[in-house]
């Protein structure tokens, strides 16, 4: 599956679960502006798994350092498709945000909104065309303005932030299941998941069909849920 395929999927899990998970899992009501920033930004987190792929989305949304840093993981976690790609790495990312959120306090709030919006523009494909400085530098300025923009509407502590991250991961792993070699989601037992609707990547299936339909639940769900002049703030 493409990286921009999994931000698509992000974005859609995001915002068909904001107005009924969070207030069961944190106990709080989203308003408008929280389902629209953690839509965005969990589309940016559906990318976190492929940290363990030398040639993925991840690994070119800021030039070298990226590459660098996606060989790192990949060395540590054992390949491509391995412990990232698992329920457990979906409960780190989570575990991981909050800790950072609750502990580190603001400038890890901001460090971590800014480092998914430029997964999400990478994704999304609000860029230049190529892999090129040109590529990373306008997707690091427009992540940086976007940061200094949402941070008048962040909340200091944003419960929906680690839960963004972790669904994000958890769309990433759903849509790897969806292709060959699925993913091991009970990682560290060895056995991979998968229903093959997509045989090869970037195909037919996935492009043609289930990214459009994505895009389009996408903004009707954000239009009932966020955008619409009927819902409440
Ligand atoms: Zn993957």
């Amino acid at each position: 599956m493409m990286g921009h395929s999994h931000a698509v999927s992000g974005a859609m899990l995001y915002a068909a679960s904001a107005p009924f998970l969070p207030p069961l899992l944190l106990g709080v009501h989203l308003a408008p502006a929280d389902i629209l920033m953690g839509t965005v930004l969990c589309a940016g987190a559906a990318l976190l798994p492929d940290l363990d792929h030398h040639d993925g989305t991840i690994a070119h949304f800021l030039g070298p350092v990226s590459k660098l840093l996606c060989r790192l993981v990949a060395w540590i976690s054992g390949g491509h498709r391995h412990a990232t790609h698992s329920l457990l790495f979906v409960a780190l990312t989570g575990l991981g945000s909050w800790a950072g959120i609750s502990y580190l306090g603001r400038n890890f709030t901001l460090g971590l909104t800014f480092v998914l919006l430029a997964l999400a523009i990478r994704a999304l494909r609000i860029h230049p065309p190529g892999d090129g400085p040109t590529a990373w530098l306008t997707i690091v300025g427009m992540a940086a303005l976007g940061t200094a923009g949402l941070n008048r509407w962040l909340p200091s502590a944003p419960g929906w932030l680690p839960y963004a991250v972790a669904l994000g991961a958890l769309a990433h792993l759903l849509g790897d299941c969806l292709t060959k070699q699925g993913a091991p989601l009970l990682w560290p037992h060895r056995e991979r998941y998968e229903i093959v609707l997509i045989k090869r990547s970037g195909n037919g299936v996935e492009t043609k069909f289930l990214v459009p339909v994505m895009t389009v639940a996408t903004f009707a769900l954000l239009w009932f849920t966020a955008l619409a002049p009927t819902v409440s703030s």
